[in-house]
């Protein structure tokens, strides 16, 4: 009998894996969890540092989320959105909405479902594109997006993502997207501080340099008499970047500026949703109101892959019209709207919002600062960022110069297997080492994390300053 290792080196393409490589070692087989640990075949434990991939919320077989599938379980796992409502489809989408729209004010929106980050970024795109069309702006829109965007994998997703080595290798699949700088303030090309520091020591006084930028490029579509259909981005933080924290006030800037040009805004909010950066949706934090957004990973909390798309009405009202105007959004998959994903979705929801869950991510927030403030001692440590309860730390070949590891040297996957043989297990965004815990990870385990964060650095980059 061959052993489940064995098998997967035989049979299993892996995402984002330089096969080669990973035929010449022995892989680890999870077979079970338990809160924030995963345990391996050989009954190995090992702490679940990034989430799984940033899509876990509560940890494994969390029990109300258990119990919420066993009983959609005795109903019915699946039964098709084509034709067909369902109970804890309409129960989540009104959730969401409730969530999403926290103020009256705010117009409410609608929620297609599909399956993971890159279906729901593809439906926006698909919804932004005609929009625009019907409301006349352009038979042929064009989208802004950020420099180091990740949106996700399919074509429409690669497209309005600007992280090159993706880019390049489908480069003649893709349709053309503009991109502007991020801002990125540990990194500036205008070597300013940040502009939510009161004293600049650290460099000449920001004057939003990245958000005039951005103005510039809206002025110059105008000009030319296309304007931008739709601006997308990550809000407050660039995941696959290299979590890329913005500074306090751009997003409302950057939003304001999209509004005034008339272009659409589409919040990806894969990575940020529910609760990652704090607030429910990150864009709340600076109370901006995306006229589209996508939502998976977390948002069953970890178990099924589930998306959403919130539509805002207007958008929503362009597809409205009689049968035969063809104003249909034509687009949709066979798992939209599970039953299974929403009824964990829903268990989800409600233990996001227990005071319980609210009270530990606080505290946690604070311990995982706290404890990533030992790092700094290390000198291939340039950069610690943390937003909420996702953490980057920037391995650096110089931190006076900031002078980065080249890539082919794989510095962070190093560090990454070096933490695994410690019992921890992440992924690096590049030189960037990810640190991005389940809510229901203890105090005592995120120290654990970051304690053998610091000696894997150490054995890898070594510990002389
Ligand atoms: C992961 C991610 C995606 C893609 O989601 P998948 O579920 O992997 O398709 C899109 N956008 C952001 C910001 C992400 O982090």
């Amino acid at each position: 009998m061959p052993t489940l290792a064995q098998l997967d080196r035989k049979y299993v393409w892996h995402p984002f894996t330089q096969m080669r490589d990973w035929l010449r070692r022995e892989p680890i087989v999870i077979a079970a969890g338990r809160g924030a640990v995963l345990i391996d075949t050989k009954g190995r434990e090992y702490l679940d540092a990034n989430s799984s991939i940033w899509t876990n919320l509560h940890g494994h077989r969390q029990p109300a989320i258990d119990a919420a599938l066993k009983r959609q379980l005795g109903k019915i796992a699946h039964s098709s959105a084509l034709g067909l409502a369902s109970g804890p489809a309409s129960l989540l989408a009104a959730q969401l909405i409730r969530l999403a729209s926290p103020s009256p004010r705010q117009k409410p929106r609608r929620v297609f479902f599909s399956d993971d980050g890159s279906t729901a970024m593809e439906a926006a795109l698909k919804m932004a594109y005609e929009f625009a069309r019907r409301s006349g702006q352009s038979r042929k829109p064009r989208f802004l997006s950020l420099a180091s965007a990740y949106h996700g994998d399919t074509v429409g997703a690669v497209s309005l993502g600007h992280i090159d080595r993706f880019h390049r290798a489908y480069r003649g699949l893709l349709f053309q997207t503009d991109s502007v700088m991020a801002p990125f303030c540990y990194r500036c090309p205008f070597n300013r501080a940040r502009p939510e520091r009161a004293d600049a020591r650290l460099g000449r006084k920001c004057q939003w340099e990245c958000a005039g930028l951005l103005e510039r490029k809206f002025s110059a579509q105008k000009k030319k008499g296309r304007p931008y259909a739709a601006f997308v981005f990550e809000p407050l933080i660039q995941g696959a970047a290299g979590m890329v924290p913005q500074p306090e006030g751009w997003l409302q800037r950057a939003a304001d500026m999209a509004r005034g040009h008339g272009a659409l805004l589409v919040a990806d909010e894969v990575m940020t949703g529910f609760c990652r950066t704090g607030p429910m949706f990150a864009c709340q934090k600076e109370s901006v109101s995306p006229d589209l957004m996508a939502l998976a990973k977390g948002m069953t909390g970890g178990y099924l892959p589930m998306a959403a798309t919130l539509a805002s009405a207007a958008v929503f009202d362009a597809f409205l019209g009689d049968y035969a105007e063809c104003k249909t959004f034509f687009h949709g998959h066979s798992y939209t709207a599970n039953q299974l994903g929403s009824a964990a979705a829903l268990a989800s929801l409600r233990l996001l919002q227990s005071s319980a869950s609210v009270r530990a991510r606080r505290e946690l927030q604070k311990v995982l600062g706290d404890s990533l403030q030992s790092l700094w001692r290390l000198p291939a440590v340039g950069d610690i960022r943390q937003v909420g309860l996702i953490a980057g730390v920037e391995l650096v070949r110089n931190w006076r110069t900031r002078q980065p590891y080249p890539w082919r040297e794989r510095v962070g996957i190093r560090v990454c297997e070096a933490l695994a043989r410690r019992g921890v297990l992440t992924r690096p965004a590049g030189n960037v080492i990810v640190l991005m815990p389940p809510y229901c990870a203890t105090p005592a385990q995120i120290r654990r994390m970051v304690s053998a964060l610091a000696e894997s650095v150490e054995e890898i980059c070594g510990s002389a300053l």
